[in-house]
């Protein structure tokens, strides 16, 4: 701020000393020509008069050639422009050429002397008219005045001084009172000059800088792209710029003096423009208001607005001044922004639909498929090579259901439909588990794995998805090592209470360039087809971290291995065991229970595979069991005879299973056990089935020892 204000007197100043100087140069027109006459005239009358006669021409020559070199110096300043007649050459030499001009007036007495007292005088007075003269022309510069004064005067006084006499004496004098005077009213003359021209300088700069302001405002006015209108209480237009031209299509003589609300506004937004007059009416200025508005041509726009109410000296709103941007195109493609995720939405949602109702239907034939490989297995007659194949049907079948899983979790997942039940996992817990499920495999592929089991602290996670995630880590370290390699499990405390799990693998690692896709959906990166997979499994993981306010990541180098991580709220050296529902033991269902023989099942399913099947998995597990084809059937059915369970589809021709359920608990019955099948894997259709009056649901494809242990539960 300092250093701008030194700037700006530094700025006036130079201004003041080119005016100056501009001043001094200015008058010389004037006293050169005076000196011209006065210098011929001075010849003329003491021609004949001097004592010397050629003393008085050196005279009239020296002073001629001064002020002939001064004309021309004055010539050429006037020929310079402002920059060049800044130089301080021009005021040395002007100061110079002062003190040679007043030089010449103080020799007229030495040169041009004459005897007569009469002549003398007309001298003095000659001179003393030069001097006061000067003072008009010379008094822009204390400096000029002095130069010119001094040698003038001096040399007079000095030349009266030598004549002697009392006459002289007395003059001489009178002529030092006569110049202390003028230089002092030279000096305040030069004050009051320097005064001036700064004031006006001053004046001059700020009409400058209004004129410039004005006209930057006017160009803005008239170039900015806002409309800027002014209307007053009475809504009248006042004010009407280019842009407001443009985007309105009224000229300004159109405009002006019409009803904005009329010309501009829409009847839809007249709502919106009563609330902003309101606030206008209360002193508040209006930013950024969006309201739909009228061209000329009926087109509708939007436009953006920016109002504030103009006041009087008594601070009564006059007028307002109100500033509009077409935003129309902003607001359009807004709106089809809006529009196309609307669509992409649609779609998505559309896909996740596809994607739950094809693995849904793909359950169905699944449960045929495992269901009777399963029965198969316990057929005593089969060859080896029989059963190797029906093994291989099933370990296929498993394959296939697995991702019909993975891709109905993903479903699931993107409709926002999973849901997690956050708890405080124990560590070993789910390391034991995991390392239990997976240490067979890594003996299959010979790899060293190094699990700490026994880890001490939580998470806090979903129990099930985090081991579905750690799960899904460790069979890729598995699929994806080489011949005899290592898998390894660590844990790591870091700050801010955060656990991160990594799995070291010493496979054949991923290139830098295919990380970042690693955890896109259906990206196998470049995972040959001789290792199964599906490249879903990393998205799932990825999510389901995330849902658990999680983090995952990998590093990898190429041919060295890869180490997966995830990062879950959590502490080490905590126990905080909880207990677990243990794992069923698997019953043993080759052998048909003497017991069960007494029970007799109602089954009611509509699809004749499935039929097959469930009555021959009952069949396998000793039950004794009728069929029906749906829920009317069903009721029918059990008027007569006396069920101990019944097993029901949930979707059937009449009365579905959810319908015959009711039916049953609303005839009283409360007592008798029944178990929903169902295709849908999603925990929604459980609570669904329970709602409706059912004990308990089993998932399709349905296992031998699923099917057994849910019966002996319930008939028990
Ligand atoms: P999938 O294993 O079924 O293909 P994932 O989503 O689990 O699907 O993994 C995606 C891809 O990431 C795999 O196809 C594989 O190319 C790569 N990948 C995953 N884990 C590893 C690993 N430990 N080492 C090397 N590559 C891996």
């Amino acid at each position: 701020m300092d250093s701008q204000n030194t700037q700006a007197i530094e700025q006036l100043n130079k201004q003041i000393r080119l005016e100056e100087i501009r001043l001094l140069y200015g008058g010389t027109p004037f006293s050169y020509t005076a000196s011209v006459v006065i210098s011929l005239i001075i010849y003329y009358v003491l021609l004949g008069h001097a004592v010397s006669q050629s003393n008085l021409n050196i005279w009239l020559i020296t002073i001629s050639l001064v002020l002939l070199v001064r004309s021309i110096e004055s010539y050429r300043f006037s020929k310079c422009d402002k920059h060049e007649q800044s130089e301080p050459g021009w005021r040395v030499r002007f100061y110079i050429g002062t003190g040679a001009a007043g030089f010449c007036w103080g020799l007229l007495p030495w040169l041009g002397y004459s005897h007569e007292v009469e002549y003398l005088a007309f001298i003095m007075i000659c001179q003393v008219g030069v001097i006061a003269g000067s003072l008009s022309t010379l008094s822009y510069r204390w400096e000029t005045m002095a130069l010119f004064l001094w040698p003038a005067s001096i040399l007079l006084i000095l030349r009266l001084i030598a004549e002697g006499g009392h006459f002289s004496n007395v003059t001489s004098f009178v002529l030092s009172i006569f110049v202390f005077f003028s230089l002092s009213a030279g000096r305040r003359i030069f004050n009051n000059t320097q005064q001036n021209i700064r004031l006006r300088i001053e004046a001059d700069n700020r009409e400058r800088a209004i004129e410039l302001m004005h006209q930057k405002q006017a160009l803005h006015l008239q170039n900015t792209p806002l409309a800027i209108i002014e209307f007053d209480i009475d809504f009248n237009i006042s004010e009407w710029n280019r842009a407001a031209e443009r985007i309105f299509g009224y000229s300004k003589k159109e405009a002006l003096d019409e009803h904005v609300m009329r010309l501009i506004l829409t009847r839809d937004s007249s709502t919106e423009a009563e609330k902003l007059w309101q606030r206008l009416l209360n002193y508040e200025a209006v930013i950024g208001t969006v309201i739909e508005n009228k061209t000329k041509s009926g087109a509708t726009i939007f436009c953006e607005w920016f109002v504030t109410p103009l006041t009087d000296e008594n601070n009564d709103i006059v007028g307002i001044a109100a500033m509009a941007l077409d935003i129309t195109d902003k607001k359009q493609n807004e709106l089809a922004i809006i529009k196309s995720k609307e669509e992409a939405e649609k779609a998505n949602q559309a896909k996740s639909d596809f994607l739950s109702s094809m693995s849904h239907e793909l359950r169905t034939p699944l449960n045929a498929i495992l269901g009777f490989t399963q029965l198969l297995k316990y057929e005593k007659e089969l060859t080896r090579k029989q059963q190797s194949h029906i093994s291989e049907i099933g370990n296929a079948g498993n394959l296939l259901l697995e991702l019909v899983n993975q891709i109905l979790d993903l479903a699931r997942i993107e409709k926002g439909h999973l849901q997690l039940s956050m708890e405080q996992v124990t560590l070993s817990d789910v390391f034991k588990e995991c390392h239990s499920m997976i240490a067979p495999l890594a003996e299959q592929g010979n790899l060293s794995l190094d699990i700490k089991s026994e880890t001490d602290g939580y998470v806090i996670a979903d129990y099930t998805r985090l081991k579905q995630v750690m799960l899904n880590l460790l069979s890729n370290a598995i699929k994806y090592n080489v011949k005899n390699g290592s898998i390894s499990l660590k844990v790591i405390q870091k700050e801010n209470n955060i656990i991160r799990i990594c799995i070291k693998d010493t496979g054949q690692g991923i290139s830098e360039d295919l990380l970042p896709e690693i955890f896109q959906a259906f990206n196998r990166l470049n995972a040959t087809n001789s290792i199964e997979g599906t490249g879903i499994g990393l998205s799932i993981s990825k999510q389901l971290i995330e849902m658990m306010n999680g983090t995952i990541g990998v590093t990898s180098k190429l041919n060295e291995g890869s180490e997966f991580w995830i990062e879950l709220p959590g502490k080490l050296n905590i126990t905080t065991s909880i207990e677990r529902e243990s794992q069923p033991a698997t019953p043993d269902a080759s052998l048909t229970n003497e017991a069960a023989m007494k029970h007799n099942i109602l089954v009611a399913e509509d699809n004749p595979t499935n039929q097959n099947l469930i009555m021959s998995q009952l069949e396998a597990l000793g039950y004794k069991a009728d069929l029906v084809k749906n829920g009317q059937e069903a009721l029918n059915k059990m008027i007569n005879n006396n069920y101990k369970l019944l097993l029901t589809d949930c979707n059937m021709p009449l009365v579905d299973g959810y319908k015959l359920a009711k039916t049953i608990r609303g005839q009283g019955n409360t007592k008798l056990p029944i178990i929903a099948l169902t295709a849908d894997a999603f925990p929604e259709k459980k609570a669904q089935c329970l709602e409706a009056g059912m004990d308990d649901q089993i998932t399709k494809p349905v296992s031998l020892e699923t099917l057994q242990i849910t019966l002996e539960k319930y008939l028990n």
